[in-house]
């Protein structure tokens, strides 16, 4: 029996993604197909996002104690939107 492809992964996140290219570095034929977007939880909705979210939030803590360290006011507003587009 044939096959179009060696492995067929199903899910392109961190795992399938690394599946898929280590597989295909031995020189095998690969497939992979995503539902969602391409990257899975980690660059989507996980590591990455949060870790932004994560930062930008400690700017505000810095910031309060800034003053402490000798600086006068850093930041006054966080703009939401244009954190989230970046
Ligand atoms: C909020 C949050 C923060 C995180 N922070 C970190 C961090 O800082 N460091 C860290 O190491 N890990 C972190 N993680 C964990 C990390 O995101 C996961 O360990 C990682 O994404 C798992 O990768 P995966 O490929 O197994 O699954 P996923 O990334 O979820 O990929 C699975 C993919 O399969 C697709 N899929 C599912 N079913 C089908 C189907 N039938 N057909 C086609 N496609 C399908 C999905 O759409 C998805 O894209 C975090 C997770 C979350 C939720």
């Amino acid at each position: 029996m044939s096959f179009d492809y060696d492995l067929f992964v199903i899910g392109a996140g961190s795992g399938g993604s690394a599946t898929a290219k280590q597989v295909a570095s031995y020189g095998k034929r690969v497939a992979t197909s995503e539902q969602e977007t391409i990257g899975g939880t980690c660059l989507n909705r996980g590591c990455i996002p949060k870790k932004f979210i994560v930062y930008a939030a400690d700017f505000a803590l810095q910031n309060q104690v800034a003053s402490n360290y000798g600086w006068d006011k850093m930041w006054v507003e966080l703009l939401i939107g244009r954190a989230l587009s970046n």
